[in-house]
């Protein structure tokens, strides 16, 4: 049976001059998107991006799923098309949707006009139909107040397109429309859903991870590498920057007071984000930080940790609740995968008291006996990259 997706645009129609550009990274993305799953025409007119299957074979129930993962659309709706004119609608309706109606105690039909030569009105439209449908469906009463099912008929500009309820799209802003950022993934819960969050944002996103071999494992590695690979299920692609960390780290426990390793360690990886940003051509940093939720994250630390960094560091879950953000990473299909306990190097060497109130002198103190810039180098010279697709790779744990 033919059918074909409509993708309603969120914010992007607001965007007034940018808006050809915002439509065209959309449309990239979608055709990107569901190239796996069979021969696509995608394009865009009022306001909509069509998605339509050229052969027979595509796997539609593939694509749909794929669609729904695509930023930048307020709603989906699964449709089929038919001549623009009341018999072939009301037999596009009763054969696509026909069943729904059945089981259904009662309907309305909505109907909406675009194309104005069209010589009904959205009320006529949705009489005409609605009279037949009720005939047909003795079962189904018609209720235009609280109805059960609803039957949507879109007349616009190239067919009619009949459909039933809208599915919600994801949301957000055409990924590649909001420049790119180096995410510091670590294996928690928090840094995947803040990559999510700012690739919604319309961020292309890049990651950085530190790794501690010995003290963390091969699988700490790879459970990141998954982790990464589930948040590109959302933004297209990945590429993860793996930076061995054990030597700093070693450097940190051997010449810094252990009230002050976490924190030296986080402006380390913070000064080694910048540096790989840079040469990515990313604008910006992203964290996972949380006000209050571990010593590392009072304001005092905060204001310490970012000191040597000059591009803005979003942390877009910094206002949030750990219940919202463990809602969050469950829905975008991450928490799994972080909550397996795989170490990270946070964990190595945490200092029995931290300071939750230092000063930038005192920690400028504290790490003064360390050659930073060499360390720096080596560390950068390590930098492994890896980059990882849903849609191609296989899962890694
Ligand atoms: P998460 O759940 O993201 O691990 P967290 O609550 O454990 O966060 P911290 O361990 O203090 O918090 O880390 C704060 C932020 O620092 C993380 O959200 C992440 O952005 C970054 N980070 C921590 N460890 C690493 C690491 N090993 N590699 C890359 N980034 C890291
Ligand atoms: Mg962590």
């Amino acid at each position: 049976m033919k059918e074909i997706f409509l993708m309603k645009l969120g914010e992007v129609v607001l965007k007034g001059a940018n808006k050809r550009q915002f439509e065209n990274r959309l449309r990239q993305n979608v055709r990107r998107r569901v190239k796996k799953y069979g021969n696509f025409d995608v394009y865009l007119m009022q306001s909509t991006v069509y998605v339509e299957p050229i052969e027979e074979d595509a796997d539609l129930d593939g694509a749909w799923e794929a669609l729904g993962t695509v930023f930048g659309t307020v709603s989906l709706c699964r449709c089929r098309p038919c001549e623009k004119n009341l018999d072939a609608i009301y037999q596009a309706v009763e054969t696509y949707l026909g069943e729904e109606l059945d089981q259904a105690a009662s309907f309305k039909v909505e109907s909406k006009r675009s194309d104005k030569s069209f010589p009904l009105t959205s009320i006529q439209i949705s009489q005409e139909i609605g009279g037949r449908l009720a005939e047909a469906h003795p079962n189904c009463r018609v209720d235009v107040h609280s109805p059960e099912y609803t039957v949507y008929v879109e007349i616009r500009d190239l067919a009619a397109y009949v459909h039933g309820p809208a599915t919600p799209g994801a949301g957000g802003l055409p990924t590649g429309v909001g420049g790119r950022a180096m995410c510091l993934l670590s294996g928690g819960i928090d840094s995947p859903v803040a990559a999510y969050m700012m690739a919604k944002r319309g961020m292309e996103v890049e990651a950085v991870h530190f790794f501690s071999y010995p003290y963390t494992s091969q699988l700490a590695k790879d459970k990141v590498l998954e982790l990464a690979r589930l948040v590109s299920r959302y933004c297209g692609r990945m590429t993860v920057n793996i930076v061995g960390f054990t030597e700093i780290q070693e450097a940190i426990r051997d010449h810094c007071p252990e009230e002050y390793f976490t924190l030296i360690m986080r402006r380390f990886m913070m000064e080694i984000a910048q540096e790989l940003a840079r040469r990515d051509g990313c604008e910006a940093l992203i964290t996972g930080e949380n006000l209050g939720q571990v010593a590392s994250q009072t304001v005092e630390a905060m204001a310490v940790t970012g000191e040597r960094v000059e591009l803005p560091i979003f942390m877009p879950l910094v206002g949030m609740d750990k219940e919202e953000i463990v809602t969050r990473a469950r829905r975008i299909g991450t928490l799994e995968t972080s909550i397996l306990p795989y170490e990270d190097c946070c964990t190595v060497f945490t200092p029995k008291h931290p300071r939750t109130k230092p000063t930038l002198g005192q920690v400028r103190k504290a790490e003064a006996a360390l050659d930073r810039p060499a360390l720096i180098q080596r560390a950068l010279e390590s930098v492994e990259k890896v980059t990882v697709r849903y849609d191609e790779d296989e899962a890694l744990l």
